[in-house]
C-alpha cells in the first residue's frame, strides 16, 4: 500500500488508502501524455485558426494534465519516505501544487473572459477548417483516454473521478465540433467566444473547488467529513476507561491523509496500556485517522495553548 510513512506504529496499517499498481501508475501517465500533447495541438491550432474557444479549451486542457501529472507524482512521491529532515515526508507538495493550479485558473480565465469580450463586441474571423479539425482530434483524444482509464482500476477514487471529467471533456469536444460547424455554415462568428466563456465556467468551477480545498489543508484545518464533538462523543461511548477527552486537534497533511493529537483523562484504576491503543483503534476504524498521538493526563486539564493566546481561556 501507498503509506509513504513508513515508521512502524501499528496505526499505520490501515487499509482505505488505494492501491498503488504500477498499473494505475502506467495509466495515468499515458492520460498525462495524450492530455498535455493535445493541450499542445489545441495552442497551435487555436493561433492557427484565432479561436478563443479552442485556447480556452487548452486552459481546460492544462487543468487536466496538471491534475494528471499530480496524481503521477502522487503514485512516485507517495513511495518516497519520510526522512530525518521532512518527518511528514513529501506529501504537502501535492497540495502546493494544487494550490499554484488554481490560481493559475484563476488568471487563465481572467485573461479569456476579457478577451472574449473584445471579440463580442468586434468580431475576430475564426478559420473553421483548422478549428473543426483540432476539435474532433479533441473527440478521439477523449475518446481514448476513457478507453485507457476504463482499462485501470476503476475502484480507485482518483480513476473514477477521472473518467467521469473525460465524459464531460467529450461533450466539451463535441460542442467546440457544432461550433466549428456553426461557423462554416452560418458564418456566425460570435459562437466562438460565446462557447470560450462556456468553457470558462467549468474551469472555474474546478478552480474554485481547487482553491478551497487547499486553502483548507494549508489552514491546518479538519478533514469535511470530521467533527470533533462527534468524534469526542465516540471515544467516550466506545472505548472503556476513557473520562474525558479535550485539546483535540485534527488536521491532514494532504488529502486524505488524516493526522490527530489530543488529551486523555482516564477513569481511575484504568490502565492506559489498553486505552491508548483502543483510542487509537477507534480513530483509525471510524475516522480514516491513520496517525493519532495520545497523551494522558494525569491533573485537570488546561487550555490549549493556541486557543488561549488568541483569546480568554478556554478549554480546547
Ligand atoms: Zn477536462
Ligand atoms: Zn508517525
Ligand atoms: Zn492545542
Amino acid at each position: 500500500m501507498s503509506h509513504a510513512h513508513t515508521h512502524d506504529h501499528h496505526e499505520h496499517g490501515h487499509s482505505h488508502a488505494p492501491e498503488v499498481s504500477t498499473q494505475n501508475e502506467r495509466v495515468v501517465l499515458t492520460a498525462l501524455v495524450l492530455t498535455a500533447g493535445y493541450m499542445l495541438v489545441e495552442v497551435a491550432g487555436g493561433l492557427l485558426s484565432g479561436s478563443l474557444a479552442l485556447l480556452a479549451d487548452a486552459g481546460h486542457m492544462l487543468t487536466d494534465a496538471a491534475a494528471l501529472a499530480l496524481a503521477w507524482a502522487g503514485f512516485r512521491i507517495g513511495r518516497r519516505a519520510a526522512d530525518a529532515r521532512r518527518t511528514f515526508g513529501y506529501m504537502r507538495m501535492e497540495v502546493l501544487a494544487g494550490l499554484i493550479n488554481a490560481l493559475t485558473l484563476f488568471a487563465l480565465v481572467a485573461w479569456i473572459l476579457f478577451e472574449a469580450i473584445q471579440r463580442l463586441r468586434h468580431p475576430v474571423e475564426v478559420l473553421s477548417g483548422p478549428m473543426l479539425v483540432v476539435a474532433v482530434i479533441g473527440l478521439l483524444v477523449n475518446i481514448a483516454v476513457f478507453a485507457i482509464l476504463h482499462r485501470g482500476d476503476r475502484d480507485h477514487v482518483n480513476i473514477r473521478g477521472a473518467m467521469l471529467h473525460v465524459i464531460g471533456d467529450m461533450l466539451g469536444s463535441v460542442a467546440a465540433i457544432a461550433a466549428a460547424v456553426t461557423i462554416r455554415i452560418t458564418g456566425w462568428m460570435p459562437i466562438d467566444p460565446i462557447l470560450s466563456v462556456l468553457i470558462c465556467l467549468l474551469i472555474l468551477r474546478a478552480a474554485w473547488a481547487l482553491l478551497r480545498s487547499t486553502f483548507h489543508i494549508l489552514m491546518e484545518g479538519a478533514p469535511p467529513d470530521i467533527d470533533i464533538e462527534r468524534l469526542q462523543a465516540h471515544l467516550l461511548e466506545q472505548v472503556p476507561g476513557v473520562a474525558h477527552v479535550q485539546h483535540v486537534h485534527v488536521w491532514s497533511i494532504t488529502s486524505g491523509r488524516v493526522l490527530a493529537t489530543l488529551e486523555l483523562g482516564l477513569d481511575a484504576g484504568t490502565d492506559q496500556r489498553q486505552v491508548v491503543p483502543a483510542v487509537k483503534q477507534a480513530l483509525a476504524d471510524r475516522f480514516g485517522i491513520g496517525h493519532t498521538t495520545v497523551e494522558v493526563l494525569f491533573d485537570p486539564p488546561r487550555a490549549c495553548a493556541l486557543r488561549a493566546a488568541a483569546g480568554p481561556e478556554t478549554e480546547g
